[in-house]
C-alpha cells in the first residue's frame, strides 16, 4: 500500500493503532483509493513525494518510516518541516491523507435514510446508444447550463439529445456508499483539478448527469443588479438585460427558499451569533433544498434527494418534453460542415464511449455546456478555437477558509453544509459563508504533523469553519486540447482581498466565542486573539494561503466586441453557425456570488434567443 509509513508518521499511529480494527490502520487503504482516482500525473506526484520523504527518513535514520518507533517518525517529520524547500512536500501530502483519514476517523456511515424515488430521466448508457443518430439539437454536458438549455429547446419542440461524460447516480445510490467513495467518483480527476500558479488553486468540478450541481452546496444567489449592469454596459452582453425574469424562472424550478433555522446546525448558528455580536449583516442562505435534513453531504451527492440539483429538477422536465440523455460519452469533437456557402455550420458531435468505441449524433445545432474549464478544449479539438480570447478571461471566485476552536462540541458535519451568508464585506467583493464539510473533505487543512495533527483530527468536532470567496479579476487561462491545463495568477488586489477575508472570518469566530482561530496558513497556523491574528496576518502573504475555487467562468465570454468576446451578445460562438455557448464559460466575468443561478439563467437566455425569444424572457 502507498505510504503506510508516511500515514503512520503523519497521524502519529502507535502500536495500539496497528490492529485492523483501529481507524488509522485503515487509512493507507483509503489513500490508495484516493490516488487511484487522481489523474496519472497527480498520483505520480503524490507517490514521488512519499518516496522523497522515505528517502529522507532512510538517509537520516537508516530505516524506512514504517520500521521506526513513533517518536523517531515524528522526529523525521519535524526535521523535514524545518527545511524550507522540503516543508511544502509535507503540506501537499497532508491533503490526500486527511481526505483518506476523515471518513475513517469519524466513522461517518452511509446515511441510512430511505431516499425517495427520483423523478424519471431518459438516460441511455453510451454503450447502448446507436453508433449514428440524428437530432435537432445536441447539448454537450448536463450541468447547470446544459440542463437549462436542453429543457428550453425540448419544450420548444426540438428533438434534443444531451450527451454527458459522467454517469447517472440516482439518489438511492448515495446513501449506500461512504462519502469518500462518492467523492472520488463524482468529481473530475478525483477532485484534484489544480490551476497552476502561486499559490496553486484547487479547482474541483463535477462529472455526472447533473454536472457540478450534483456536488454543489445548494446555495442560490441571484446575479447582483450591479453585475448585470456591468455585463451589459462594459461587455455588451445584451442578454443580461433579460436575466431578471429568467432568474425568477430558475428559482422557481429549483424551489429556492431561505434555509430554515431548525436544521442549520451549530456551524451556522455560531456564525449568526458572531455576526450579531459584531453588528454585521448575516442570514441563513437561500438554497434549493426544501426539506433539507442537514446531512451535510451536499458535496458528495445529497443522500436524501432534498437538494434540487438539475438531475432532480431541470433534466426531468427536459426529458418529459422529449429530451434524451446519453451517459458515459465524452464528446471528442463538434462536427463542422465547411462545404456550405457562408460561415461553416455545426453538423453534430462525435463522442468516445468508455469501451473505446465511438458514436456520432448529427445535428444542425450544438450547445456547448461542458463547463468553463472543458468547453475551450472541446472547441479547440473541433477546430473552433481560433478566437484569441478563447480560454482566457477565466475568473474562479477564489476561496479560502478558516476554523475556530470552541470549548463545546460544534460537530460541524451535522447540519446544513453551507448554511449562512455574511454580507458585511460584499461591497469590497468579499462574501463569507459558513461552510462545513464531511470530515476530511474541507478545503481547510488542519495544522500540525504527527501528534499535533492527530490531536487536531481527534478534536475536529470542536471546530467551526467559515469560507470566503472574493470577486476576482479574470486572471486565469485555460489551455489545452485533449487535456485541459489551467493557469491562474491571483491579481495583487485579489490577494489582499483574501487576507482581508481571513481577518474578517477570524474576527467573526472570536466574536462567536472561539478560543483560538486556525488560519490555514502552514507557517502561522494559530491565533489566540483578534490582535494576535492581525499580527500574524501582517507577516503573511496571499501565497501562504491554501486557496480553492469552485466557480470557474468566462472562458468563452459573450459580448459585443468581436475582438474581445469569442461569443456574440446572444451566446453564439463567432465564426461558425449553430454553436451556442450555454455554461459558465459564457458569462463575461465573475458574478461575485455563487454562480449556479446566473449560469442557468444565462443558458436559458442563450437558448431562448436562438429560438427567437419566445420563452419567459422573450
Ligand atoms: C464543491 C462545489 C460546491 C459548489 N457550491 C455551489 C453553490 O452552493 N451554489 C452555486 O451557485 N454554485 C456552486 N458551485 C458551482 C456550480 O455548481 C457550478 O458553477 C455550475 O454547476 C457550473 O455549471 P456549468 O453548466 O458551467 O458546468 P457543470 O455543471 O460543471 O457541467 C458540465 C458538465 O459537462 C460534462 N462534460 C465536460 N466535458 C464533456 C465532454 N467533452 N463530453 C461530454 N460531457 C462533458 C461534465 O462531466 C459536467 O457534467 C459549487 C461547485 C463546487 C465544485
Amino acid at each position: 500500500m502507498t505510504g503506510d509509513g508516511l500515514v503512520a508518521a503523519l497521524l502519529a499511529a502507535d502500536d495500539t493503532d496497528t490492529d485492523a480494527g483501529a481507524w488509522p490502520a485503515r487509512v493507507p487503504h483509503r489513500l490508495d483509493s484516493v490516488l487511484a482516482a487522481l489523474p496519472r500525473p497527480a498520483s505520480a506526484g503524490v507517490r514521488a513525494a512519499v518516496a522523497a520523504v522515505e528517502t529522507y527518513a532512510l538517509a537520516r535514520t537508516g530505516r524506512r518510516l514504517a520500521a521506526l518507533h513513533p517518536d523517531e517518525r515524528e522526529d523525521v517529520l519535524r526535521s523535514l518541516a524545518r527545511r524550507p524547500r522540503l516543508a511544502p512536500l509535507l503540506d501537499l501530502l497532508k491533503v490526500p491523507v486527511l481526505l483518506a483519514a476523515g471518513t475513517e476517523r469519524t466513522g461517518v456511515p452511509p446515511v441510512p435514510v430511505p431516499a425517495p424515488a427520483d423523478p424519471p430521466l431518459d438516460c441511455t448508457p453510451a454503450e447502448e446508444w446507436p453508433a449514428r443518430t440524428t437530432a435537432d439539437a445536441v447539448v454537450v454536458g448536463s450541468g447547470a447550463g446544459g440542463a437549462m438549455a436542453a429543457r428550453t429547446l425540448a419544450r420548444a419542440g426540438l428533438s434534443v439529445v444531451v450527451i454527458e461524460e459522467g454517469r447517472h447516480h440516482p439518489t438511492a445510490s448515495f446513501g449506500r456508499r461512504v462519502p469518500l467513495d462518492r467523492f472520488t467518483e463524482l468529481y473530475r480527476d478525483g477532485g484534484a483539478t489544480v490551476a497552476l500558479g502561486r499559490p496553486p488553486v484547487l479547482l474541483p468540478t463535477g462529472r455526472a448527469v447533473g454536472g457540478t450541481t450534483v456536488v454543489n452546496s445548494g446555495t442560490c444567489y441571484r446575479t447582483p443588479d450591479a453585475v448585470l449592469a456591468r455585463w451589459r454596459t462594459t461587455f455588451g452582453f445584451e442578454l443580461a438585460e433579460r436575466l431578471g425574469p429568467l432568474l425568477d424562472e430558475a428559482e422557481r424550478t429549483l424551489n429556492v427558499a431561505p434555509q430554515p433555522l431548525d436544521v442549520l446546525g451549530a456551524n451556522g448558528l455560531l456564525t449568526l451569533e458572531g455576526a450579531r455580536r459584531l453588528g454585521w449583516s448575516a442570514a441563513p442562505l437561500r438554497r434549493n433544498a426544501p426539506g433539507c435534513k442537514g446531512s451535510c453531504q451536499c458535496v458528495v451527492g445529497c443522500p436524501t434527494g432534498a437538494k434540487q440539483s438539475v438531475q432532480l429538477s431541470v433534466l426531468p422536465d427536459a426529458c418529459a418534453a422529449g429530451a434524451r440523455i446519453v451517459t458515459g460519452a465524452r464528446v471528442h469533437r463538434i462536427l463542422v460542415d465547411h462545404d456550405v456557402p457562408g460561415p461553416p455550420r455545426a453538423a453534430g458531435v462525435r463522442a468516445h464511449r468508455p469501451d473505446g468505441g465511438e458514436l456520432e449524433i448529427l445535428s444542425p445545432l450544438v450547445v456547448t455546456a461542458a463547463g468553463a474549464l472543458q468547453t475551450p478544449s472541446l472547441l479547440r479539438r473541433s477546430g473552433l478555437g481560433g478566437h484569441p480570447r478563447l480560454g482566457r478571461n477565466l475568473s474562479v471566485h477564489p476561496a479560502t477558509s478558516v476554523a475556530g476552536r470552541f470549548a463545546e462540541p460544534v460537530t460541524a458535519w451535522r447540519g446544513v453544509l453551507q448554511s449562512v451568508g455574511v454580507e458585511e464585506l460584499r461591497k469590497d467583493g468579499i462574501l463569507l459563508e459558513a461552510t462545513a464539510s464531511p470530515p476530511g473533505m474541507s478545503s481547510f487543512v488542519l495544522p500540525g504533523l504527527g501528534r499535533e495533527l492527530r490531536r487536531e483530527l481527534e478534536e475536529s468536532d470542536r471546530l467551526a469553519t467559515l469560507g470566503a470567496m472574493i470577486a476576482d479579476r479574470p486572471s486565469g487561462r485555460v489551455r489545452g486540447r485533449d487535456r485541459t491545463l489551467v493557469r491562474y495568477d491571483l491579481a495583487p488586489r485579489d490577494g489582499d482581498r483574501l487576507l482581508t477575508a481571513v481577518r474578517a472570518m477570524g474576527r467573526l469566530l472570536f466574536a462567536a466565542g472561539a478560543t483560538e482561530v486556525l488560519t490555514g496558513v502552514p507557517k502561522a497556523p494559530r491565533a489566540g486573539s483578534p490582535e494576535a491574528l492581525d499580527d500574524l496576518l501582517a507577516r503573511t502573504g496571499p501565497r501562504d494561503l491554501h486557496v480553492s475555487a469552485f466557480h470557474p467562468t468566462g472562458t468563452v465570454a459573450a459580448g459585443g466586441d468581436p475582438q474581445r468576446a469569442p461569443a456574440d451578445p446572444e451566446g453564439r460562438l463567432r465564426g461558425v453557425h449553430g454553436v451556442l455557448v450555454a455554461d459558465g464559460s459564457v458569462l463575461p466575468g465573475c458574478p461575485e456570488v455563487n454562480p449556479q443561478l446566473s449560469i442557468m439563467a444565462a443558458a436559458l437566455a442563450v437558448a431562448d434567443a436562438w429560438l427567437g425569444g419566445t420563452g419567459p424572457g422573450g
